[in-house]
């Protein structure tokens, strides 16, 4: 059994503006580092084109087509302060929906081990209406609520270590119990929600960290938060919401881990879901945005995914 990474050339055209952190070479910087005869046994694929009916598992339909409408025919435009959206935008992001939804399907059928998505623009800031966070879609809860309408999952767990709280994911899932989303990140920290006190119907674990602060408080925030909620929860299947923004190079935030870190974390997560999921994970890139912090990270990730 192998590990698959999905990745598309439309991930690329996805545009914004010049000196935006959040830009293609990030995905360049990855595919480069996959290069690597390391990671020879990848088993590579092309993202299929995507669903766009699943976006309404999420979603509401005016407003997905409120993001449809303001895509550009020319030219970068703004969504929100720090969002936007280019010509080829909705293919991009459809096309991340898709990868992510096809991965679902690889780990419930048992074609692969596990696998993980390269795919731009992210998704966890895109709250049920609000496109934000250089986020459009929320791709990460699309393919927690296609895991249980297509493959009757009861229980998705979705743990972001992205340093940013996934405010998006936590308001599509606030009151939604067969969903337990679970996050570390930077606090105080954009977008500021994110607070241990914020528990929805006890199926949202947050798990701030303080600025300056490394690998000892991300390890024990998941080991005395995340794993013994997942512990309880027992899933059907675990996605990641993997940013890799949290490394020390990261421009946009203060905490400072190590690519050892996410080796570390990807493993106990593979341990939960061997424990409680048939071995059923999905990983989907969110933020990162030091290229390379973001490459050795990713590497450091799918490394230990092919480990299994
Ligand atoms: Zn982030």
């Amino acid at each position: 059994m192998v590990t698959r990474l999905y990745t598309h050339p439309i991930f690329l055209e996805h545009l914004t503006p010049p000196g935006h952190p959040e830009r293609p070479d990030r995905l360049r910087a990855i595919e480069r580092v996959l290069d690597d005869e390391a990671f020879a046994g990848l088993d590579r694929v092309t993202a299929p084109a995507g669903d766009e009916a699943t976006i309404l598992y999420a979603h509401p339909e005016d407003f997905v087509a409120r993001v449809r409408d303001a895509i550009p025919e020319s030219g970068i435009v703004p969504i929100d302060a720090d969002t936007s959206a280019s010509p080829k935008s909705w293919q991009a992001v459809v096309t991340a929906i898709g990868a992510a939804n096809a991965a679902v399907d690889d780990v419930f059928e048992g074609r692969v081990a596990n696998a993980f998505v390269a795919a731009r623009p992210p998704g966890h800031h895109a709250e049920k209406t609000t496109a934000m966070g250089f986020c459009l879609f929320n791709t990460a809860a699309i393919a927690a609520r296609y895991a249980q309408k297509k493959h009757g999952a009861e229980r998705v767990a979705i743990v972001d270590w992205d340093v940013h709280h996934g405010n998006g994911t936590q308001d599509i899932f606030w009151d939604d119990p067969s969903v337990l989303y679970c996050s570390t990140h930077q606090m105080p920290l954009y977008p500021g929600t994110g607070a241990k006190n914020e528990t929805g119907v006890g199926n949202i674990v947050n798990a701030p960290l303080a600025p300056q602060t490394g690998s000892d408080m991300f390890r024990d925030a998941l080991l005395s938060r995340v794993l013994p909620a997942l512990d309880n929860f027992a899933p059907d299947l675990i996605i990641i919401s993997a940013g890799f923004d949290a490394h020390h190079r990261d421009p946009l935030a203060e905490i400072n881990l190590s690519e050892d870190d996410f080796d570390w974390a990807t493993g106990q997560l593979l341990e939960r879901a061997g424990r409680h999921s048939s071995n059923r994970l999905v990983s989907l890139l969110e933020g990162g945005y030091d290229l390379q912090g973001l490459a050795f990270s990713v590497a450091a990730h799918v490394g230990r995914l092919m480990k299994g």
